[in-house]
């Protein structure tokens, strides 16, 4: 398979890599938001987080927090993001599931560029009650 997480997880490709157990590999992505910006990737591969295993996405999670510790006291943070970018409009790159931890500092001016809505009239249930519908 064609995908740049799969050759690293059969360490086809170099990584630092900071973590692995038999599920889930955690490595510094290689063009860091800060230095320290960490991936962490289930061993299986799978498109996004609608499609990663149940038991898979629980591993992730786990290690996703171990390291996230590992970081913030190796660089002393006082916050980091954790996210998942789901679908090229939404930034992703690697269309192999994976989170990434990254490390916030004071003004270090990283934000999503957003303009706030609100709901109209009875907007805001109608949302709820639709999604509510597709929940399984
Ligand atoms: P995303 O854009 O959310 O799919 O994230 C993919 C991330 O993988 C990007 O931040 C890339 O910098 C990172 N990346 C791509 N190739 C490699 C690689 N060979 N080693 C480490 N990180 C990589
Ligand atoms: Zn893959």
């Amino acid at each position: 398979m064609d995908c740049v997480f799969c050759k690293i997880v059969r360490h086809e490709l170099p990584a630092e890599i900071l973590y692995e157990n038999d599920k889930v590999i955690a490595i510094l992505d290689i063009n860091p938001i800060h230095y320290g910006h960490a991936l962490v990737i289930p061993k299986t591969h799978c498109l996004d987080f609608l499609s990663v295993k149940e038991s898979d996405l629980h591993d992730v999670l786990h290690v996703t927090q171990k390291v996230a510790r590992a970081i913030v006291t190796t660089l002393k943070l006082e916050g980091f993001n954790i996210f998942s970018n789901n679908g090229r409009i939404a930034g992703q790159s690697v269309f192999h599931f994976h989170m990434h931890i990254t490390p916030r500092y004071p003004d270090d001016n990283i934000k999503f560029v957003l303009q706030l809505k609100s709901y109209d009239g009875g907007a805001m249930a109608e949302y709820a009650d639709k999604i509510r519908h597709h929940i399984l």
